[in-house]
């Protein structure tokens, strides 16, 4: 079992598989943004190898993410790979869906169980200017491919920015009325001066519930309020699905975190909003032995920090969201 030294028990290994992206969403990268050469990116083979080593340590959740990991070639393969490691129970994706019509159900047969799909409006015209490249019936086609090959529930995922999109999580948390999905708000993170995003921009979700609540009336917290992997959930009367509130900034979960993440260049980050890093991609070219990597992830792990300076203002500059896998 991989413990930090606050007693956190770690198992939960997002890989992002990829830095690159058919999209551009405004709070996550520059627009021209620079990639990776794909040698400096983990091979089939070593990010195999890197779920493997993370198996035997006890990690039994794995999430793959990038950038997009739907772009990264050979995903299927990939999914298939890393969902037949053993010790590993759980394959799930984070995805923009804009490639799901085609490929939701050889993931789902690959052994994918479930996708969580960004969305962040239901108005086609902000749907373009939050993602500058993305047209929304892609995403919707994604949605309705994922329920048809199984990958359920559908988890929703909309990041709410001042000035963008705060007004639309009312007709977004309205699909839980009639659909079986988990609509899940979430608070933007800065990323210090990657992205022109600020602080003063992020949305608190007790204002995103406010509004909600407001428009749709109450809402009834499921599972006593109690977190949701980092997800406050609830639910409208009568509703088919839930809706969730992830409020990284306003109120961390940092206490209950038992995330590590592999960047898609083969980095351990052990909080996704603090710099500390450990590369294992160098090591294992370099030939280290499989007893000199478990003990430099074991450390890593150890070493994990208690949680994020956001409240102080204290930002993560050194990679944006897409490098370091959400
Ligand atoms: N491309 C995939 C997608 O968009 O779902 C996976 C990678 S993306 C980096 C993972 C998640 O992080 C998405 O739900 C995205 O909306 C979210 N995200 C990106 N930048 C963010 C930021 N600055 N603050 C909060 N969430 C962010
Ligand atoms: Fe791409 Fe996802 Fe980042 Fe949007 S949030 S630019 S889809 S990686």
């Amino acid at each position: 079992m991989a413990l930090d030294r606050f007693g956190r028990h770690i198992h939960y290994l997002r890989i992002s598989l990829t830095d690159h992206c058919n999209l551009r969403c405004v709070y996550c990268m520059p627009e021209e943004m620079t990639f990776r050469p794909n040698a400096e990116l983990m091979q089939d083979d070593e990010a195999l190898l890197l779920a493997r080593l993370f198996a035997t340590l006890g990690f039994d959740k794995v999430r793959l993410t990038g950038g997009e990991p739907t772009v990264r070639a050979n995903i299927v393969g990939l999914v298939d790979g890393i969902s037949h490691t053993a010790g590993i129970r759980s394959v799930t994706m984070t995805t923009n869906g804009l490639l799901l019509p085609r490929l939701a159900r050889p993931l789902a047969e690959a052994g994918l169980q479930r996708v969580n799909i960004s969305l962040d409006t239901l108005d086609p015209g902000k749907f373009h200017r939050l993602t500058r490249w993305g047209d929304l019936e892609d995403v919707w086609d994604g949605i309705l491919a994922a329920e048809e090959a199984g990958l359920t529930p559908v988890k929703i995922n909309a990041v709410v920015v001042a000035g963008y999109n705060e007004a639309d999580v009312v007709d977004l948390a309205r699909l839980s009325l009639t659909h079986p999905w988990q609509l899940r708000f979430i608070e933007m993170m800065p990323f210090g001066g990657a992205t022109d995003f600020q602080l003063q921009q992020v949305v608190t979700s007790d204002q995103t519930r406010q509004r909600i609540e407001t428009a749709l009336g109450g809402m009834e917290p499921v599972n006593d309020g109690e977190l949701d992997g980092e997800a406050r959930v609830y639910r409208l009367p009568g509703a088919a699905g839930d809706i969730g509130f992830i409020s990284t900034v306003s109120r961390p979960f940092c206490a209950s975190c038992t995330r590590a993440r592999l960047t898609a260049d083969g980095v351990l980050r052990m909080c996704l909003l603090r710099e500390f890093e450990v590369d294992l991609l160098a090591p294992l070219r370099a030939g280290a032995s499989p007893e000199e990597m478990r003990r430099l992830a074991l450390d890593a792990v150890w070493n994990k920090p208690w949680g994020h300076g956001l409240a102080e203002g204290d930002l993560a500059v050194n990679r944006v969201m897409s490098q370091i896998g959400g």
